[in-house]
C-alpha cells in the first residue's frame, strides 16, 4: 500500500491564479497590490526563498519591493523602515523576513506591522483575533495546511488532529484555524512525551517541528492523513521534510510531500493575502475591518 500524495501544486496554481485576477479588477481602480519584504541576513536560503516569493509576485501581477538591509541592521534601522512601511499607502502588505541579527527583537518589531498590511500574520494582535474567531490575516503557513486539506477533500471536522510544534507562526495558528473547522485538536511539543501516544489514533497529523525524519511510519495508521510542513534543507542542499516519507508512506492514508507540498501553497497565499489587504485598504472601510480575511477557507465557503 502507498499512501495519496497531497500534492500543493495544483492549489497553489489556483490560488496564484485568484490572486491574479483580484488584482486585474483592482487595476481597473489604479490600485496596484504592492507587498514589502523587509530582509536583514545573508542567509542564502532566506534569500533564495525570498526571490521565490519575488517571482511568485512579478507573474501574478503584484509588486513585490525587497528592502535588504544586510546582516548588521539594528533594531533601530529595522523598525525605521517598518514604520515607514506602516505609513505608506502604496504599499499594502508587509513581511519581517526571518532570521534577524543577533540581538534584534523580532517580538518587538513584528509589533510595528499594522494588522491591515500583516499578510503572513506575525503581530500578536493578527494571531489574538485568530483565536477569538474575528478576520485576521492567518500566518500562511498555517492556513495552507488547511487549504491542502480542503483541496483534497480531507473531512476535519469532528476528526482528531494531531499538530506537532507550537511556534507563534506555524502550530498555535494551525491550532485554532483546525479548531474553527471543528477538529478535536492536540498539539505537541518537545516535553509533551512520546509522539506515538498522541498521533497513533489521529485523522490528521501536522508535523511543524524542524526536526528531520521525526514522524515515521511507527507513529501513524493506514487511516492517518500526514502534513509535512518542515522545510529542512540537507548537507547537500536538498531539501527535506519533517516526515520520514518513505516509512510513512508504506502505512498512512495520505501525506503531502516535501517539496511540492505545503511551501509551494504558502508562497501563493502570500500574494493572495496581498491582493485581499489592498482592496479592504482601498475600500474605504474602517481600519479595524481592513484585518485580513475570515478565518473560513480563502477559496471555499465553509459556512452558507
Ligand atoms: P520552531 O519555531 O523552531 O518550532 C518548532 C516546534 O517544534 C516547537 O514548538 C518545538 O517544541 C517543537 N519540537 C521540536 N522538536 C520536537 C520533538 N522532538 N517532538 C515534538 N515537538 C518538537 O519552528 P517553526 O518556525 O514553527 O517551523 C517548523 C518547521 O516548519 C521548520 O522546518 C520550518 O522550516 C518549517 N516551515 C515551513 C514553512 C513552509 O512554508 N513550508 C513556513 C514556515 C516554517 P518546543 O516549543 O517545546 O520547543
Amino acid at each position: 500500500m502507498s499512501a495519496q500524495t497531497l500534492s500543493g501544486k495544483e492549489l497553489a496554481g489556483d490560488i496564484r491564479r485568484r490572486a491574479r485576477e483580484q488584482g486585474r479588477d483592482l487595476e481597473q481602480d489604479s490600485i496596484r497590490p504592492v507587498l514589502a519584504v523587509v530582509i536583514a541576513t545573508d542567509d542564502g536560503s532566506t534569500h533564495w526563498y525570498v526571490r521565490s516569493i519575488e517571482r511568485a509576485a512579478e507573474s501574478a501581477g503584484i509588486g513585490c519591493r525587497v528592502i535588504d538591509l544586510g546582516h548588521d541592521a539594528t533594531e533601530q534601522d529595522l523598525a525605521g523602515v517598518l514604520r515607514d512601511l506602516a505609513t505608506e499607502s502604496s504599499v499594502h502588505g508587509i513581511i519581517l523576513q526571518t532570521p534577524l541579527p543577533a540581538g534584534v527583537r523580532t517580538d518587538a518589531l513584528v509589533g510595528l506591522i499594522p494588522p491591515e498590511k500583516d499578510i503572513d500574520g506575525a503581530n500578536p494582535l493578527s494571531l489574538g483575533r485568530l483565536a477569538v474567531g474575528q478576520p485576521a490575516f492567518a500566518p500562511a503557513t498555517a492556513r495552507s495546511v488547511v487549504e491542502i486539506l480542503e483541496h483534497h477533500r480531507i473531512p476535519v471536522a469532528g476528526r482528531r488532529a494531531v499538530v506537532v510544534g507550537r511556534s507563534a507562526v506555524v502550530g498555535k495558528p494551525l491550532a485554532l484555524l483546525l479548531l474553527e473547522r471543528d477538529a478535536a485538536v492536540t498539539v505537541c511539543h518537545s516535553r509533551s512525551g512520546p509522539l506515538e501516544n498522541h498521533t497513533a489514533g489521529a485523522d490528521i497529523v501536522v508535523v511543524a517541528a524542524g526536526r528531520t525524519g521525526l514522524l515515521n511510519g511507527s507513529h501513524v495508521s493506514s487511516s492517518s492523513v500526514v502534513i509535512d510542513v518542515g522545510t529542512n534543507v540537507l548537507a547537500d542542499g536538498s531539501l527535506a521534510g519533517d516526515v520520514d516519507a518513505d516509512s510513512v508512506r508504506g502505512v498512512a492514508a495520505a501525506l503531502s510531500p516535501v517539496p511540492g507540498g505545503v511551501g509551494s501553497v504558502t508562497t501563493a497565499l502570500l500574494l493572495l493575502h496581498t491582493v485581499e489587504a489592498a482592496r479592504r485598504q482601498s475600500s474605504g472601510m474602517p481600519r479595524d475591518q481592513q484585518q485580513g480575511t475570515p478565518t473560513h477557507s480563502v477559496l471555499h465557503r465553509r459556512r452558507p
